[in-house]
């Protein structure tokens, strides 16, 4: 089987691995009982993994709090303000090309009486400047737009969005689950206020994450959504998940030394691999061709049912869309929002390289989709024939 679902989750590193392994025997203690060792050694590798996050986005260690994923993380952002803040802004902006830790949100916040507005994106999945300074406005209470696409891999100009939210005094959260570790960001040049993290998607275990406060959880209108010991700022209160924080701690530390290394290894397989399929087939690719995440390619091939693609190729691990929405007979809201018609969205399918990929996997997995894609054009020539 070669891996190529990177978007979905990506493997552990095994250095997170044996980073986590003494947190689960060893060194058991709970980071808040300091009164004695097991608790402080617990607590002193906590804030070290603290500041090992701050420093990956240049941020500063109280501006992190821990959380269980990207997920939570966006809850805590955008429900957090909108409990938490005393102004009477009603208006939440974000875009139709959200993870649905995002959209599903929005639709909940409808029903209470928020106004939710959709900035528009042109077909590579950009944000329309012009739209955005007429719709965000100082009825703005929050602006959320997503650092890259998990999708088609589109990266946005949050520095200039956020910029135009401060002016009219809204606040700016960006999900960069997609962008950690892959892109160098930076939260002060993007000039956000809040940022959502999660490990899995780069080499950290499932279940982990962090939300970047600006100035720290104290410095913003964000109300807690669950109550109990106080952790974290009494934002996230539960006993934290000492291994997994450490984890994504290590991951962290490994894209501040391998980022560089990580993005031309999978952006120089990705363009090899569209090169090959481009020579054989009729292809077209997705998303924006300069801002695009190294690892992203989203795939249209003329004439070629993407599931049937997929089902056909079962050494290959990929998908046609998100996780959380593919199982979905209806096509990717993304590919409807960049303006895709319902037949070339289901000729469309999704590759996310990853930090272990080889350059054999690649050539490999080429061959494979040229090969079936071919096979199924010509059982559907052959059928209309007849
Ligand atoms: C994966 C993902 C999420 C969800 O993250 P979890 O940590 O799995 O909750 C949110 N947003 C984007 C863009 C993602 O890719």
């Amino acid at each position: 089987m070669i891996y190529l679902d990177n978007h979905a989750t990506t493997p552990c590193d095994p250095r997170v691995v044996e980073s986590m392994l003494p947190y689960f025997s060893t060194a058991f203690g709970n980071p808040a009982s300091t009164i004695h060792k097991f608790g402080r050694d617990a607590d002193n590798a906590i804030e070290k993994a603290r500041k090992t996050v701050s420093l990956l986005i240049g941020a500063q260690p109280r501006e992190i709090v821990f959380t269980s994923g990207a997920t939570e993380s966006n809850n805590i952002a955008i429900q957090g303000l909108v409990h938490g803040s005393k102004n009477n802004r009603k208006k939440i902006v974000t875009t139709a090309i959200e993870h649905k830790a995002i959209l599903n949100q929005c639709k909940a916040l409808s029903k209470q009486g928020y106004d939710i507005v959709f900035l528009p994106v042109n077909r590579y999945g950009e944000v329309e400047f012009e739209a955005a300074e007429k719709i965000i406005d100082e009825k703005t209470l929050l602006v959320t737009v997503q650092t890259a696409s998990n999708e088609i891999g589109t990266i946005q100009d949050i520095s200039n969005l956020a910029s135009i939210a401060q002016r009219e005094g809204a606040f700016f959260h960006t999900d960069a689950a997609q962008a950690i570790g892959k892109i160098v960001l930076n939260v002060n040049d993007l000039g956000v206020d809040l940022l959502s993290i999660s490990a899995h998607k780069f080499y950290g275990p499932k279940g982990v994450g962090a939300l970047f406060i600006r100035g720290g959880p104290y410095s913003m209108p964000i109300e807690a959504l669950t109550y109990g010991g106080e952790q974290e700022s009494n934002l996230r209160s539960g006993t934290l998940n000492v291994p997994g924080i450490i984890g994504l701690g290590k991951a962290c530390e490994l894209c501040s030394y391998e980022l560089m290394k990580d993005y031309k290894h999978v952006s120089q397989l990705r363009d090899y691999l569209e090169g090959e399929l481009k020579e054989s087939l009729h292809v077209s690719i997705n998303g924006a061709f300069e801002n695009r995440l190294p690892n992203n390619s989203s795939i249209t091939i003329n004439g070629v049912d993407a599931e049937a693609l997929i089902v056909n190729m079962p050494s290959l691990a990929l998908s046609t869309g998100s996780a959380c929405t593919s199982g979905a007979l209806e096509p990717s809201h993304v590919l409807q929002a960049i303006g895709m018609s319902r037949d070339l969205a289901n000729n469309t399918f999704r590759i996310g390289l990853g930090r272990f990929n080889t350059q054999k996997e690649i050539e490999q997995a080429a061959d494979i989709i040229i090969r079936t894609a071919t096979e199924l054009l010509r059982l559907e020539s052959k059928r209309h024939k007849t």
